[in-house]
Formats: C-alpha cells, sequence, structure tokens
C-alpha cells in the first residue's frame, strides 16, 4: 500500500506544501517520510513505485529540459550570448546548470523535498541531477545554506543534502560550512528582480577553506539567480577561483 500515501494520483504532493501548518499535515509527511524508508522506490513527484530512479516512467518523460538558454545565468533564451541583465550586471558565478525546468514533475518533487518531509529522496533526485549536469570527477562542491531558523523548522537543510549525493555521486568532494548566512532574509517569492538581489546582498559569508577551488555551489532551484549571486560573491571573496551553480530546476 505504497500507493496514496502522498494523496491520490494525479494530485501532486503540493497538499503538503504547508505541512507544518497543521498536526495531519505534519503526520501525513512524517508518513510519507518513513515510506520512503521502508518501502521500495517511490517516485519524487508522485509517489508510484519508481524503480531505478526519482521519477516513474511517465513523470520522468513530463520533465522539461532547460534548452537554449543565457550561458551565464541560465535564463532560457538564446544561448549564443548573455542575456541583458547579464550584460548589464555579471554574477559573481560563471554558468548555471540546471536538471529541468521548474514546473510539472520537477516541481513536484522539489516541493517533495522542501516541504513535504521527504528527505529521502535527496538521495535519487542527487543522482538524477549528476546524469543531467555531469560534474567533473572529484568536484568540490558546497550549497546555498538555508537560514537556521527554517533549518530548524524544517529538521534538514535540503540543498545541503542534495550536494552531498551530488558530490557522492559525482566521486566529488563535498565542503561543509564553506557558506553561512550572516543574517536572515525575509522570502524571494513574489519580489523584482531588483528586490531580490537587494534582499540578499551581503547575506552569506565563506570560510577560507575554499581558497583557490573551483567550486560548484548547489541550490535546489536557482529563479533570477540574486540568492546563488550573493553566495557566489562571498566564496570568490574568500578566495575561491570559480564558482558554477548547480540546481534541480531552473524556474523562469
Ligand atoms: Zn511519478
Ligand atoms: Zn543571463
Amino acid at each position: 500500500m505504497v500507493r496514496g500515501a502522498d494523496g491520490p494520483r494525479p494530485g501532486p504532493p503540493r497538499a503538503s506544501a504547508g505541512a507544518m501548518a497543521s498536526p495531519g499535515a505534519a503526520l501525513r509527511s512524517t508518513a510519507a517520510a518513513l515510506l520512503d524508508l521502508v518501502y521500495p522506490p517511490r517516485c519524487a513527484a508522485c509517489g508510484e513505485p519508481a524503480e531505478g530512479g526519482p521519477f516513474c516512467e511517465l513523470c520522468a518523460e513530463a520533465i522539461e529540459a532547460v534548452g537554449p538558454a543565457c550561458p551565464r545565468c541560465g535564463e532560457p533564451g538564446p544561448a549564443t550570448a548573455p542575456c541583458g541583465a547579464c550584460l548589464a550586471s555579471p554574477p559573481a558565478f560563471l554558468s548555471v546548470a540546471a536538471g529541468g525546468l521548474y514546473g510539472g514533475p520537477l516541481a513536484d518533487a522539489v516541493q517533495a523535498l522542501k516541504y513535504g518531509g521527504r528527505p529521502a529522496v535527496a538521495r535519487p533526485l542527487g543522482r538524477w541531477l549528476q546524469a543531467q549536469v555531469a560534474l567533473p570527477r572529484g568536484a568540490a562542491v558546497t550549497w546555498v545554506p538555508l537560514a537556521r531558523r527554517r533549518r530548524l523548522q524544517r529538521g534538514y537543510d535540503q540543498a545541503a543534502l542534495l550536494a552531498g549525493h551530488l558530490a557522492r555521486a559525482a566521486r566529488g568532494r563535498l565542503l561543509r560550512g564553506a557558506l553561512r548566512r550572516t543574517r536572515e532574509t525575509p522570502t524571494q517569492v513574489g519580489r523584482s528582480r531588483a528586490a531580490r538581489a537587494r534582499n540578499v546582498a551581503g547575506a552569506f559569508a565563506a570560510s577560507h577553506a575554499v581558497a583557490g577551488l573551483d567550486l560548484w555551489l548547489v541550490d535546489d532551484v536557482v529563479t533570477t539567480g540574486a540568492t546563488a549571486d550573493a553566495a557566489a560573491r562571498a566564496l570568490l571573496d574568500a578566495g575561491a577561483r570559480t564558482v558554477r551553480v548547480v540546481a534541480l530546476a531552473r524556474a523562469e
């Protein structure tokens, strides 16, 4: 009876998006997390059995590839030259690689990982992401850390889990504690590009352990890249040689 743990198909697990809001939702997400441990692998998006990957066949087919995009920030568009925003103000990172476009099953998987209380999906998602973005063997991997308060509420940092499994799949090296938040920042959701940049500017500090490294910076979703940019700036300030961003999904 694996089926139905996340609600009847095709209902996405978004019902648990406000998971911590009600005891019922919290209980359901705990049940989902337990099922991830006890039963054969379930699709990270719909909860159906999924052998050999984070997604069942139907969901895997429905994931949209990023396609042509700005070579710098990954915004969908012509791939021949940086987009207007990158020309006007180049980001601190060199590039953004994403597993696919945010939406459909990929959005459901991100929701399951972040709000659905299913940290176990980070492992197959990390492997899947490596199959999409192909980090070089030995890559130095770190992540955009969650604000402390949010990490405590959630009980885990999804980007940290994802980075760990991605690094393992790439036979790379995970740098723990490379970045920390210097202050809490309100959510980026619903803000303009400029407001997002202002919101996170100077919100990160990096450890000097990153000096001289070519880094892969992991986050679950990249939208305008403002958060990744602020994090990358801190890493470069601490002496990192280059920073490239890797995300499960690129949102438009
Ligand atoms: Zn599925
Ligand atoms: Zn761009």
